[in-house]
């Protein structure tokens, strides 16, 4: 295996694989330092996961949530980026592995986030989407609409229901975002655009393993947006756990026992599973496929491999049960190790403990509705989704017009007059799936 060609300038390397929050926000804080950054991701491309329902629904176009990395960093004179897709790590000799050779680290900083977890469901896995790329955003926005346009002629009945039957798997924050967006391109956009349509026959139906949706926030935000939702008309179904899917129907059970539900499109956002790589002890990595870290961030015993991010598994007092997977905790411990990566270059040790700062946490339910959970306090209704909207709209760091952006946003989203109803390429969807 060849050596990928970067020339060596005798400043210490830090190798990062992963252009997501947490690796930008590390290269952000390394930019004009001592210090020679390689940053490595399969994509050329940051994406921005909190709005990619508004992409898969067309409310944005999917240039105004991705951003190419090469552009983010332009003057970053000491960074250096490669495409490439990582394969494992050979820590013995301080090489990274991808697919088009290996690259030397003295540091080296795994920031690869997650991806879907279909738990095994195979079924599912192959013929329903998650909602975690670009890719994905693109494929649903296809599959929905190809799905309205194929249930208007030359088939029976229940095909032209199944076909508008879209199940959200999944009552966290991206599932109740989509759920709530699906319903408002029922209300506002079916009698308009699809007029053939018999609107009675799109349905939206939010599946929940526990007995709220949002769990993670306060017990105020859950009630309110259950009740929002239920007002949109989507069905909310609690306490029931996905098995199958045999091309017709989601198979569940349910507190009444077994029960299905007919659909031609299921939207799986009910977990994720951290993207390690290869390389590394199986006691470095916890459940859920995520490294093991100290305060520091270091993996395992090595002093100079580091996780941030999604793939990191801290455990402390505070968070016992490691910390969330959200794009807070993945850009400060960006930033913190970025400063623990100068005093080791500096002094030989790592001096910041990671110590979590909670924001809060936001989710939005349809255009005039969202709940916000900022320091015990609790906001919801249009104030709610004012403070996420700004929130989102000044995080989209880097974006190369966020004024344009926000104008686009919300024209599109007030109006719905140009929402991007595209099928730029078709959609296959699985195997079961005809
Ligand atoms: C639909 C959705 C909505 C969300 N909404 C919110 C929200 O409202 N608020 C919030 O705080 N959080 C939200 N999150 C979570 C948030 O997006 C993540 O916590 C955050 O992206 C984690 O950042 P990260 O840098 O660890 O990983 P990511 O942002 O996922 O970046 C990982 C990067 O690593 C690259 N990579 C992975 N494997 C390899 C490999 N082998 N080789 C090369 N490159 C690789 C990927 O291409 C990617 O660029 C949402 C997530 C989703 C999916």
């Amino acid at each position: 295996m060849e050596e990928i060609a970067i020339t060596n300038n005798n400043l210490p390397r830090v190798v990062i694989i992963g252009a997501g929050f947490a690796g930008l926000h590390l290269v952000k804080m390394l930019e004009k330092k001592p210090v020679q950054l390689v940053l490595l991701d399969q994509n050329n491309h940051h994406q921005f996961q909190p709005l990619l329902y508004q992409v898969a629904i067309g409310g944005l176009e999917p240039d105004s949530v991705v951003s190419p990395v090469r552009k983010l960093f332009k003057s970053c004179s000491n960074m250096i980026f490669r495409m490439v897709k990582v394969e494992s790590v050979d820590a013995e000799n301080k090489r990274v592995i991808t697919n088009l050779g290996f690259v030397k680290y003295d540091y080296l900083v795994i920031a690869t986030g997650s991806s879907t977890n279909f738990y095994g469901l195979k079924n599912i896995e192959d013929n329903s989407i998650g909602l975690k790329s670009i890719n994905d955003a693109i494929n649903l926005r296809s599959w929905i609409l190809q799905n309205l346009e194929k249930s208007i002629d030359g088939i029976g009945e229940e095909e032209k229901q199944k076909l508008i039957k879209f199940v959200v798997v999944g009552g966290g924050p991206a599932g109740v975002e989509m759920a709530g967006a699906l319903a408002e391109f029922k209300k506002y956009l079916l009698a308009n655009d699809y007029p053939e349509i018999n609107s009675d026959y799109m349905k939206i139906y939010l599946v929940q393993a526990g007995d709220r949706v949002l769990p993670t926030m306060s017990e105020r935000s859950s009630f309110h947006a259950m009740k929002t939702l239920r007002k949109l008309g989507v069905e909310v179904v609690l306490n029931a756990r996905v098995n199958d899917y045999d091309g017709q129907h989601l198979h569940y059970s349910g507190p009444g026992g077994k029960d299905q539900i007919l659909s031609g499109v299921i939207i799986w956002t009910a977990g994720v599973k951290g993207n390690a790589v290869e390389g590394f002890k199986q006691s470095s990595i916890v459940a859920g496929n995520r490294f093991a870290v100290n305060e520091y961030n270091q993996v395992g015993d090595y002093k100079d491999i580091f996780a941030i991010g999604d793939i990191a598994f801290m455990q402390t007092p505070a968070f016992p049960a490691g910390h969330p997977m959200v794009a807070q905790v993945a850009i400060q411990q960006g930033r913190n190790l970025g400063r623990n990566i100068l005093s080791l270059v500096k002094t030989g040790e790592v001096k910041n403990k990671f110590r979590y700062r909670d924001k809060g946490s936001m989710a939005i339910i349809g255009k005039k509705d969202a709940v916000a959970d900022i320091k015990s306090i609790f906001f919801n209704g249009k104030f709610g989704w004012l403070i996420w909207s700004v929130i989102h709209l000044i995080s989209l760091t880097g974006f190369k017009n966020k004024v344009a952006v926000a104008v686009n946003w919300a024209v599109k989203y007030f109006t719905y007059e140009k929402a991007n109803q595209l099928i730029i390429r078709r959609y296959a969807p699985g195997k079961v799936q005809q």
